[in-house]
């Protein structure tokens, strides 16, 4: 159930949380959001620093994650470089995106490699609004993708 790398939910966990939250969330609507997280241009990282700083920078930029959530909220290694962090009984998407502001300022202000070496990373936010658990990662999927496109360090969401 834990991604060994990061200690993070794996793949299959984190999935298997988001199916558990949409079906409360028919039955209890009480607010649930989902972020995709992508780490920019982290090939660069692994071409100049190796593979086992990127390692390295993989674990810090987990805790960092980690560090940022309640401890109701749910943060998962989705791939590589790739993170899911679902929000679960969130007032609104108000409060999702502080959330993520919060993950990105922080991930932005930490230093490795003796000050040299800073990344970003880039967010796509979906809030639950009577989807499957695979539109609502379709979604945020997208979003994430629109936030790289938009120029990265950046969050994109769909606030209707
Ligand atoms: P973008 O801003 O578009 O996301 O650029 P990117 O370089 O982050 O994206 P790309 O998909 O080109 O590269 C992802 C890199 O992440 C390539 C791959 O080697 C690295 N990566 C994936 N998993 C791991 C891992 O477990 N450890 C290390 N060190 N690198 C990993
Ligand atoms: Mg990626
Ligand atoms: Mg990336």
């Amino acid at each position: 159930m834990k991604d060994s790398l990061t200690n993070l939910h794996n793949h299959e966990y984190i999935l298997e949380i988001l199916e558990r939250e949409v079906e409360l969330q028919k039955q209890t609507p009480k607010g649930l959001v989902v972020m995709m997280l992508d780490i920019d241009h982290f090939k660069r990282v692994n071409d100049t620093y190796g593979h086992q700083k990127g390692d390295q920078v993989l674990i810090k930029i987990a805790d960092v994650i980690q560090s940022c959530l309640r401890s109701s909220d749910f943060a998962g290694r989705y791939g590589g470089e790739e993170f899911m962090v679902i929000l679960s009984g969130i007032s609104g998407i108000n409060s999702g995106i502080e959330v993520a502001e919060r993950i990105k300022e922080c991930i932005s202000n930490c230093v490795f490699e003796n000050n040299e070496l800073r990344v970003t990373i880039s967010i796509g936010l979906a809030c639950y609004q009577g989807e499957s658990t695979k539109e609502l990662v379709g979604i945020a999927d997208k979003l994430l993708y629109q936030a790289k496109g938009n120029g990265r360090n950046r969050i994109e969401y769909h606030k209707k």
